[in-house]
C-alpha cells in the first residue's frame, strides 16, 4: 500500500478501521472503545469536502465536518455554501463550526461542536460553554489522535494500526483538500487545488453572465 494523500488511499484507510472494528461515531459523546471519531477541519476547499463526503457516504462512514463562517477561501452565505452545508447533511455527516479564537458566535447552521483553526496551545484544549471541543480532555489525548496536518502524518500513517485494532479509540483529523487534490508535498498539492480552482471560478463567471468571448 503506498499511503499516497489520495481518496484511494483515504478508501483504504476507512476499509482499515471497518476491519479493524471500529465504528463511526460523532463528538456528541465522549468516545469510548471502540470509536472512530472522523473529523475533518475544512480551510480552503468546499468542493473537497463535498468529494469526501462522497466517499464517506458510500462507504457509510459518517463523519463531523468543521466550516469556517469567515474564511478567506470559501463562502458559506453563497448560493454553493448553502448547498455544501445541506449537502453534507442529506450525506449523513455532522457540520460542526470551525472557528477563528476568539470569536464564537451562536449559528443554527451548526451543531454545538467547534474546532479552532490554527490554535494556540493556551486555549486549544480548553472546554467551552455551549459547545464540545474536539481538543477539550475527554475527546482528546496524544495517544488517542491522529492528524495529517500539512500532509505529514507525524506517527506514520495510521491505516495499519486501524487495521490490527490497535487504538483504544481515535479522533482522526483529516483535511479534505489534502486527499482531493494530488501532489507529492503540500505545495504540489495545493497548486493543483489552485488550478481546479481556476477552472471552477471560470465556470462561476460564465454564470455570472460575464462575456468571456
Ligand atoms: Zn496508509
Ligand atoms: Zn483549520
Amino acid at each position: 500500500m503506498s499511503c499516497a494523500f489520495d481518496f484511494a488511499h483515504y478508501r483504504e484507510l476507512l476499509e482499515a478501521a471497518r476491519a479493524g472494528g471500529y465504528r463511526f461515531a460523532s463528538f456528541e459523546a465522549t468516545p469510548r472503545a471502540g470509536d472512530l471519531l472522523l473529523r475533518h477541519d475544512v480551510d480552503l476547499s468546499l468542493e473537497a469536502a463535498l468529494a469526501m463526503a462522497e466517499l464517506e457516504a458510500e462507504l457509510e462512514a459518517p463523519a463531523t465536518y468543521f466550516l469556517m463562517t469567515r474564511s478567506e477561501f470559501y463562502n458559506l452565505d453563497a448560493p454553493s455554501g448553502a448547498d455544501a452545508i445541506e449537502r453534507l447533511r442529506r450525506l449523513g455527516h455532522r457540520v460542526g463550526l470551525h472557528a477563528v479564537y476568539p470569536e464564537v458566535a451562536p449559528d443554527s447552521r451548526f451543531d454545538p461542536v467547534l474546532a479552532w483553526h490554527n490554535p494556540d496551545p493556551e486555549y486549544m484544549t480548553a472546554p467551552l460553554e455551549g459547545f464540545v471541543n474536539p481538543m477539550q480532555p475527554g475527546f482528546f489525548d496524544e495517544e488517542h489522535y491522529r492528524s495529517d496536518s500539512n500532509q505529514r502524518w507525524r506517527y506514520g500513517c495510521p491505516h495499519e494500526a486501524l487495521a490490527r485494532g490497535d487504538f483504544e479509540w481515535l479522533q482522526l483529523l483529516t483535511h479534505p483538500e489534502i486527499w482531493a487534490y494530488s501532489g507529492e508535498t503540500m505545495r504540489e498539492t495545493m497548486l493543483a487545488m489552485l488550478q481546479a480552482e481556476r477552472e471552477l471560478r471560470v465556470e462561476q463567471l460564465e454564470a455570472d453572465r460575464i462575456d468571456l468571448s
